[in-house]
């Protein structure tokens, strides 16, 4: 899991950008960077490590201008060093992505781009986007379009269905300083509305000191931000309006409390949280069913095994459960690492159960091997 944020609107970004980092740290990252966007270009910083090597950068060099993406990374693809964090620029050095998630076929796309002269400064999946977007920038503008938000938007959406895999991206382009383009695949990204100013991030923590009116973005869709407004689009390109959401409580403040660290503080709270999950799923008194799940029955008639995909600390949860549901329920059960489960999935067996579990929703192995698994089993129906 890493962490996007991404502002525009009249104030300094980089403040901004950097505290929405600090809110997301709770997610766990091994280095971090910002682009900002002013009249006189792009201004990129980046650092491996802890965020305050960053904010030293920002302290040194500053990075001026209203409009800004920023980025904690947990590298899947290349080592966690400086040269490997986002955001990634094209060849020009004018336009700058961030990105969550894995392209899967970036190795294809990084080919291709290499055969037609692109050079490529990191290692990672996401590089490719950078350029593959000013590609698309540069034979749009060659048919006669100037550039404008609208036409940043348009390169953002021929170049989205090129890529496989899950993802939020944030792209600004320093020949429209005053557009922001955000999307997202199988990740979550919201839009947090301000005066005059929004601002993305992965997780409401971000969100919650600068605004409570927020829109999240739904699977497949890309918005235009710029200083006047949202223009939403879902997947095939269709103007899509929705109405804001509002934030509520303190709940989606990422505290540390007096912990060290957030894992410390997760470890701390389990007999809280397990209490908690144990009064809301387990129903009081006798007669009633020993677990209350919030599915429909019919999910679970003629369920003849259960097959579980997890990763780390989720796995080991998952064997516990599946412990649980052969003892209690008699249903065999198997937990597969999601991460293999992809590239070597058993045969397909009828009135099979397949659970994911992952620790915050977005683990991209398990949610790509459920998405699979899916697809499998829509092939064989069809
Ligand atoms: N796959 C990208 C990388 O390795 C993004 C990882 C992330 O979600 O932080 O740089």
């Amino acid at each position: 899991m890493c962490g996007i944020v991404a502002l525009i609107g009249s104030r300094e970004a980089a403040p901004q950008l950097l505290e929405g980092l600090r809110q997301l740290e709770y997610r766990g990252y091994d280095s971090a960077g910002i682009a900002t966007l002013d009249g006189e270009g792009l201004h990129c910083l980046k650092a491996e490590g802890k965020l305050v090597n960053l904010t030293a950068r920002y302290e040194q060099h500053g990075a001026p201008g209203q409009c800004g993406i920023g980025h904690t990374r947990w590298a899947t693809h290349g080592k966690p060093e400086e040269r490997n964090a986002h955001p990634h620029l094209d060849g020009s050095g004018r336009l700058a992505v961030v990105q969550n998630g894995i392209i899967e076929n970036h190795r294809s796309l990084r080919e291709d781009l290499q055969a037609a002269g692109v050079r490529f400064l990191s290692d990672t999946d996401t590089e490719v986007i950078p350029h593959l977007i000013a590609r698309r920038l540069a034979e749009l503008q060659a048919s006669g379009r100037s550039a404008d938000p609208a036409l940043l938007l348009e390169a953002v959406q021929q170049v989205l269905p090129l890529l496989h895999g899950a993802y939020a991206l944030a792209v600004v382009w320093a020949d429209v300083p005053g557009a922001l383009v955000v999307a997202r695949r199988q990740a979550p990204l919201l839009i947090g509305l301000g005066e005059g100013e929004f601002l993305c991030a992965s997780d409401t923590p971000a969100l919650a000191g600068f605004t409570r009116t927020i829109l999240p973005l739904e699977d497949g869709e890309v918005a235009l931000l710029t200083p006047l407004g949202i223009e939403l689009y879902d997947a095939a390109g269709d103007r899509v309006q929705r109405t804001p959401t509002l934030l509520s409580g303190t709940e989606h403040v990422a505290d540390k409390r007096s912990f060290r660290h957030f894992m410390l503080k997760e470890i701390h709270e389990q007999p809280e949280t397990a209490a908690l999950w144990v009064a809301r799923h387990l129903p009081q008194g006798s007669g009633g069913p020993l677990v209350a799940l919030p599915l429909d029955d019919d999910v679970y008639a003629g369920v003849e095994r259960i097959q579980i995909l997890a990763c780390g600390t989720s796995r080991h949860a998952a064997q516990v459960g599946a412990y649980l549901l052969e003892q209690l329920a008699g249903i065999p059960t198997s937990v597969f690492y999601a991460s293999e489960f992809r590239y070597a999935p058993p045969p397909l067996v009828p009135n099979t159960l397949t659970i994911g579990v992952t620790q915050s929703g977005e683990t991209a192995d398990t949610l790509a091997a459920l998405a699979m698994e899916q697809e499998r089993r829509r092939a064989v129906a069809d």
